[in-house]
Parts: structure tokens; C-alpha cells; sequence
């Protein structure tokens, strides 16, 4: 038997004919299907705008920079996170701050917000962008935060990655009805994909604008954004220092043909997610909690393990499932744990939750596609490793 893998893309003939279609057109990159994809994202999430990207990472530095991020700024984010959450602070020059996670989730704590935040403005040292992540794709508690956002004064990029197709408070994940800017990765173990690519969701005109901007080089075609009239009909301006942050069409057409079945998939990534929390009902770990005012996209499925209970190490059972071929992993190391985060100074164990979670949590195997014979074969493997 292969590896069960911990995540993987569904592609389908139509997904295949999409993007067979844009290599016999005439645009294979700046073409039509961007913005088709775009309206897609936004018809679905009920935002305004959508900036389609090559990756969430990108999303999130021109998401940072649309906000005015820069030397001297303090972003704030969670640790346990994939690291571009807060590489995109360092990319502009800003530093960076973790904020601990709540014990039930795993997504950063509002009261240790609310307390950092409280410290903060004591010292003079408050965030200007604090960057929630929907981990495993169950909205963070977004009302609440976007009430801090308002009594101290940050904005708030929501690092939605991990939760395309899920909804809060029986809204759309995206709609940034509590944000400034909302991201999604579309990188193939995630809920939708495009091989590589992202998306940056707002409300603001001026902000899309600006990361429209930002994505291809600061360059501008609009007279009206010119500094002076144009030397001809050639003419193009730049006026920021952008980047090559952009979406080939190829990229696109994949993605509005995902698109169609993203609601399909998540359903799916409910039923396995049910399988899941009875079959493991009986076993030496903790299912995922779920809030009740949120459908989570169910990127990730994690258990944590009660270690005293199975008497072996979490590193011992993670290796004992890959023994059995069962692709398990660990989402996530806490950022700051990292080398170069330890080389910028920052303390190792500060966040005591995070680092409770990071000694007793393993990824089990989900995606759409994963069969019930493959789960049974996942949890055989952790039976027979949690009995002694
Ligand atoms: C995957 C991921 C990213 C980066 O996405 P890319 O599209 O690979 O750049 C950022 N944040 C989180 C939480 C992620 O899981």
C-alpha cells in the first residue's frame, strides 16, 4: 500500500478541459480568466473586490504594504501558523509579535489579545496589523477581534488559507465583514487549487486598487493614476515599486473550475471529519472542537494526543504512523521556534499554549477523496500504536 498523504488535490475532467482550453487560446497569462475567477471568489463571498495572486504568500505582502506596513510598524499574528502568516510582516520591514492560541481551538486567544493589547498601549508598542489565521479552517472569533480592532486602533488581515467554503456567524469566510483584508491559498493540499496561487479579498476600493497595483510591477495604464499626461499611446507608468505576484490564466481557469465543486468538497471534509470523531471516540486523544457559530473549512484534521494515557512519546507515535505508511504531520511548529525567527531575538517558549499543543498534535490524513477503507487503515494504525 502507498502513503496516505495528509492532504491532496481533486481534479476532475473539467478541471483538466479548463485548462486544456487556455493553452489553445490566445492568453496564457493576463488574459480573461483572472478576472472570471475573481468574480467567482467574490459572487461566492460576498466581498467587493478579489486581487488574484500566485500565492497566499504574495497576498499577504501586498496585503501588509496596501495597509501602509512598514520600517518601524509591529504586526502581530498567531504561532501556530505556517511561517509566511509573519514573514509578510518582515518583508516590509515591520517587526513582528505572536500572540498565544486559545486552548479549544487552536486560533489565536482573544483574551490574550485583549491582555497584550492592554500591555501594548502601555509601552507605546501597539500592533498596526494584527493577522488572525483560521486554522484548519475554523474562523478565529472575528467579532471580537474586530471589536479590539476599534477600541486600539489596528487593522486586520484574516489569514484564510486553510478556510475557502467555510462560514462565521452563517456568513461566508471572505466576506470581510469584520476585516480589512481576507487571504486565501490555493496551493493543492488546501480546499481549492490552482497548482500555485492566492487571493486577497476586500471591501476597499482604494486597497484592491493599490494591490492590483502592487502585484504587477506599480504599473499603471489608468492617465488618471499618471503623474503627467502620456508620452503616446505606448505608454505605461510606474508609480510604486511593485512585484511579479501574478495568476497565469492557466492558474485561473483551474481555479473557477474548482470553484464549481468547493462546496462538494467541503461537505465531503464534514462527512470524513464525522467519521473521524466516532471512530476515535474511544481512543487516547482529543477530537477537534467546533465552535457552534462556525462552519469550518476543514483544511486540517487534528487530534491531540493524551500522552500520559498511551505511555509513548508524540514523537514515537508520529513516527509508529509512518511506519504504517500514514502521511501524518504536524501543522504547526511554532513559528518562533524557527532559526531565523530565534536569530531576530525573539524568546523561545513564550507562548505556553501554543507550546502545549505543539508537544501533543498530529494532522491525520483529509481531503475529499480520502476513502473510508483509507480511514479505517488510519485508524488501525493509531490503535495499534496507542496500545502498548
Ligand atoms: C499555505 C498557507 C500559507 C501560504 O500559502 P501559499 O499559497 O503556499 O503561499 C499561508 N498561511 C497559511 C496559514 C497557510 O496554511
Amino acid at each position: 500500500m502507498s502513503v496516505i498523504p495528509y492532504g491532496r488535490q481533486e481534479i476532475n475532467q473539467a478541471d483538466i478541459d479548463a485548462v486544456i482550453d487556455i493553452l489553445k487560446s490566445e492568453f496564457l497569462t493576463q488574459g480573461p480568466a483572472v478576472p472570471a475567477f475573481e468574480k467567482s471568489v467574490v459572487d461566492y463571498c460576498g466581498a467587493q473586490h478579489a486581487v488574484a495572486v500566485n500565492s497566499a504568500t504574495s497576498a499577504l505582502h501586498i496585503a501588509c504594504l496596501a495597509l501602509g506596513v512598514g520600517k518601524g510598524d509591529i504586526v502581530w499574528t498567531t504561532p501556530i501558523t505556517f511561517v509566511a502568516s509573519a514573514n509578510c510582516a518582515l518583508y516590509c520591514g515591520a517587526t513582528i509579535d505572536f500572540v498565544d492560541i486559545d486552548s479549544q481551538t487552536y486560533n489565536m486567544s482573544v483574551k490574550c489579545l485583549e491582555e497584550k493589547l492592554a500591555l501594548a498601549e502601555k509601552i507605546d508598542k501597539l500592533p498596526k496589523v494584527v493577522i488572525p489565521v483560521h486554522l484548519c479552517g475554523q474562523p478565529c472569533d472575528m467579532a471580537s477581534i474586530y471589536a479590539l480592532s476599534q477600541k486600539y486602533g489596528f487593522q486586520i488581515i484574516e489569514d484564510a488559507s486553510h478556510a475557502i467554503g467555510g462560514k462565521y456567524k452563517g456568513e461566508p469566510i471572505g466576506n470581510c465583514r469584520y476585516s480589512d483584508i481576507t487571504v486565501f491559498s490555493f496551493h493543492p493540499v488546501k480546499i481549492i487549487t490552482t497548482a500555485e496561487g492566492g487571493m486577497a479579498m476586500t471591501n476597499d476600493a482604494q486597497l484592491a486598487k493599490r494591490m492590483q497595483l502592487l502585484r504587477s510591477h506599480g504599473i499603471t495604464r489608468d492617465e488618471n493614476d499618471m503623474t503627467h499626461t502620456p508620452d503616446g499611446p505606448w505608454y505605461y507608468q510606474q508609480i510604486d515599486l511593485g512585484y511579479n505576484y501574478r495568476m497565469t490564466d492557466l492558474q485561473a481557469a483551474l481555479g473557477l473550475s474548482q470553484m464549481q465543486r468547493l462546496d462538494e468538497f467541503v461537505t465531503k471534509r464534514h462527512v470524513i471529519a464525522k467519521r473521524y470523531d466516532q471512530l476515535l471516540a474511544d481512543l487516547p486523544v482529543y477530537t477537534p472542537w467546533q465552535h457552534e457559530d462556525s462552519y469550518s473549512g476543514l483544511h486540517l484534521y487534528v487530534i491531540r494526543l493524551k500522552l500520559t494515557e498511551i505511555g509513548k512519546t508524540h514523537r514515537q507515535v508520529f513516527e509508529a504512523l509512518r511506519e504504517f505508511d500514514i502521511g501524518v504531520n504536524l501543522h504547526y511548529i511554532p513559528v518562533y521556534h524557527q532559526p531565523y525567527y530565534q536569530s531576530l531575538g525573539l524568546k523561545t517558549y513564550y507562548c505556553l499554549e501554543a507550546e502545549q499543543y505543539y508537544a501533543e498534535a498530529i494532522s491525520l490524513p483529509m481531503y475529499p477523496n480520502l476513502t473510508e477503507m483509507q480511514q479505517d487503515a488510519v485508524i488501525a494504525a493509531l490503535k495499534e500504536t496507542c496500545s502498548k
